[in-house]
């Protein structure tokens, strides 16, 4: 069989294998609810199986299912709901873009008694308000929206209230925009052969629903909206009420609106508009003066926006400006604001009360405090960065310097615009420096900067980037970031990396697209292993925890690396463990390992080989029990090294085979016995003088 001919059929193997994974696929989705002419039409999935009914138009309609949420419908066509300015409320709680992580909103609401455990209301005359963006990104929207839709009738009889606020998300799905749907919805828009916007059109339940809400409501002195008013918005219109009428009865039923920036109608669509702002997540934009004129202009004293996902709930300018989308997102942690007896608080997921002004940095461990471990929530590549900067300074005239100079850095988030900010920039690393074009880099940001997204800690980045352009020098910066997970294996203490996009533009123009990734540095290592980094005084193998230094010898050997040193502290960070006498080395930096095989990296002049391909074991006064120990260890882990690089997303199949076949060289070498002594245990010595 010719290689063609293998590949074609592999391709056809793998499309039948994916369909019928497909048809095998097992979840639950909807009700989704439709009125035609005079009947109810229903579709729903349940075990990957599409179901359907049809029954005559007859209210009150009941649906109900084991595993999808019991929909009572009393009236198809929801009543007017105008927006209004809530007075004398006593409580309420606010939260925004739940995006489909239904799990967490529903113990949030738990905790902070909002809802009994049975998910009913339990607040009384207390408000929730969803500032927003229910839809999109996670797989649990549907979810959300009924039990909206249920919550708000059981509100409204307590005498309290349900505020769903339109985000952009909503208005995207409404437009038929479905570039941010799960996976999952997309599923159910192939079984049931409808585009997934149908299922919200306005012959719809929740369709109708969605049309009858609001994009900003007032409580008390509080206003609502899902991104923020702008300046220039309330320039041209200062009446909520306006604006929300506009929304409702002009944007909403209409796909596009015109661009013509003089047009209120146009200002309100775009990225101006109250669903698309983020001026006030922008901590250089946005000063407090500013602030006041809008919230006079609106006659609130307070405004509640989401949007823009925050590490935890901010309130910046003395609670002028209160920040709730809190990256529940991430489908792993999110909190609430909660107002009560006229205090403001973050409620936390385990229930506890934080008041918004103490920057408590101990009442939440599950925090993200420092931008890197805020960036390892993203998933990998799913973060683009934009730099702009005098490139020429920075890799040419900055560089030997390790200068910081100014720049600007974009975060973009799944290709949607997250912020700006400002920052300095410089190079690092005085060995590749010499040889490569695009040095690893230190990003800096300001204190005041980080201060206002509520980072608490460290506030640098480190960058590191592959040698030059071209798909050769990408795939060896991915078999680098990919080493780093195979040192995980072998010591939990290894660094963090996570991989990210980043476009380099001078001026406005972009110059270089690349990949490479973040690595924790020094102070969010430190942080995150609870050790301390030992920077200052000699230390020597002697000294070093031997297991451990034994491990990492064998792990140098294994991706054929000899580029780090004990007592030069060259690639190794040593650390202090609490309760540990002795310090440990952890291995970092491996551009030089033969595993990656850079044109530039060439051995020291004083080892005993003349190539990073060749095998040298450095560790040192190993013993034969030691050897031992190091084969018990590393044999089991064989397979778990190969999978992990056959899983990589972004290593091609040639830089995988090439891994593999270096992983299988260093278990044939491990396991050869009558060679450890000449390999391990009595590896030729240094050379005295250089060659
Ligand atoms: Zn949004």
């Amino acid at each position: 069989m010719n290689l063609r001919l293998t590949l074609t059929l592999g391709c056809v193997f793998l499309l039948l294998n994916t369909l019928f994974a497909q048809t095998k696929y097992d979840y639950n989705d909807g009700p989704y609810i439709e009125v035609r002419g005079d009947s109810i039409q229903v579709s729903w999935i349940e075990n990957g199986a599409l179901n359907r009914s049809v029954t005559p138009f007859a209210l009150p309609y009941q649906f109900e299912s084991e595993v999808l949420p019991a929909v009572t419908i009393n009236d198809f066509t929801p009543q007017a709901n105008p927006f209004e300015r809530h007075v004398d409320v006593k409580k309420f709680v606010a939260l925004s873009d739940i995006h489909g992580q239904h799990h967490i909103f529903i113990q949030l609401l738990k905790k902070h008694h909002v809802i009994d455990e049975n998910e009913a209301w339990i607040y009384g005359d207390g408000h929730l308000v969803i500032v927003g963006d229910v839809m999109d990104r996670g797989p649990q929207v549907t979810e959300s929206l009924w039990f909206l839709y249920k919550l708000e009738k059981e509100a409204d009889a307590a005498g309290g209230m349900v505020h769903t606020l339109l985000g952009n998300h909503e208005l995207m799905v409404m437009h038929g925009d479905v570039g941010y749907i799960n996976p999952k919805y997309r599923y159910t828009s192939g079984i049931t052969g409808r585009p997934y916007p149908d299922f919200f059109s306005d012959q719809t339940v929740l369709g109708q629903w969605l049309r009858s809400k609001n994009i900003t409501t007032v409580i008390n002195e509080f206003g609502f909206v899902h991104g923020g008013f702008s300046e220039k918005v309330i320039k041209k219109e200062n009446s909520l009420s306006t604006i929300n009428d506009m929304f409702k009865t002009q944007i909403l039923p209409r796909g596009k609106v015109a661009q013509d920036t003089t047009s209120l109608l146009s200002m309100l669509y775009f990225d101006n508009g109250p669903l698309w702002y983020r001026g006030y997540a922008n901590p250089e934009g946005f000063d407090e003066i500013t602030a006041d004129s809008i919230l006079s202009a609106l006659d609130i004293e307070s405004i509640v926006v989401g949007h823009t996902s925050m590490p935890k709930i901010v309130s910046v300018h003395d609670d002028k400006i209160l920040l709730v989308d809190s990256s529940i997102k991430f489908g792993k942690t999110g909190e609430l604001l909660v107002y009560d007896n006229d205090s403001l608080y973050r409620g936390l997921i385990d229930g506890n009360l934080v008041s918004i002004d103490i920057d408590s940095t101990t009442a939440d461990e599950n925090r993200p405090s420092t931008p890197f471990q805020y960036i390892y929530d993203f998933g990998d590549m799913d973060l683009t960065i934009v730099l702009d900067t005098d490139l020429k300074k920075l890799f040419i005239t900055n560089s030997m310097e390790e200068i910081y100079q100014p720049a600007t850095l974009v975060a973009i988030h799944n290709k949607e615009f997250n912020r700006k900010w400002n920052v300095r920039l410089r190079t690092r690393g005085n060995m590749r420096k010499q040889v490569s074009k695009f040095p690893p880099l230190k990003i800096d940001f300001s204190k005041t900067t980080l201060d206002y997204l509520g980072f608490t800690r460290n506030d640098k980045l480190k960058l590191v980037l592959p040698g030059r352009t071209g798909k050769k020098y990408q795939q060896r910066l991915y078999q680098e970031h990919v080493i780093y997970s195979l040192y995980q294996q072998v010591d939990s203490f290894g660094y963090r990396t996570h991989l990210v996009n980043v476009i380099f533009e001078n001026k406005g123009k972009k110059k270089y697209d690349l990949n490479g990734f973040f690595i924790e540095d020094e102070a969010d290592f430190a942080l995150r292993t609870k050790t301390r980094i030992l920077n200052s005084g000699i230390i020597r193998v002697e000294s070093l925890e031997r297991e451990s230094y034994v491990k990492m010898s064998f792990f140098q050997y294994m991706i054929l690396n000899t580029d780090y040193s004990v007592g030069n502290k060259h690639n190794l960070e040593m650390i202090g463990i609490p309760g540990e006498l002795s310090p440990r080395a952890i291995a970092y930096d491996f551009d030089y390992c033969g595993m990656v095989n850079h044109d530039y990296a060439v051995p020291f002049e004083r080892l005993p080989i003349y190539s990073v391909r060749e095998h040298y074991f450095k560790g040192q006064k190993v013993t034969l029990e030691e050897v031992k120990m190091a084969v018990e260890f590393f044999n089991p882990l064989k397979d778990t090294f190969k999978k992990i690089i056959d899983d990589d997303n972004y290593l091609n199949r040639k830089s995988k085979k090439s891994m593999k076949k270096d992983i299988d060289e260093f278990y044939k070498r491990l396991n050869e016995e009558d060679k450890w002594e000449k390999r391990f245990i009595n590896p030729k010595k240094m050379l005295m003088k250089p060659r």
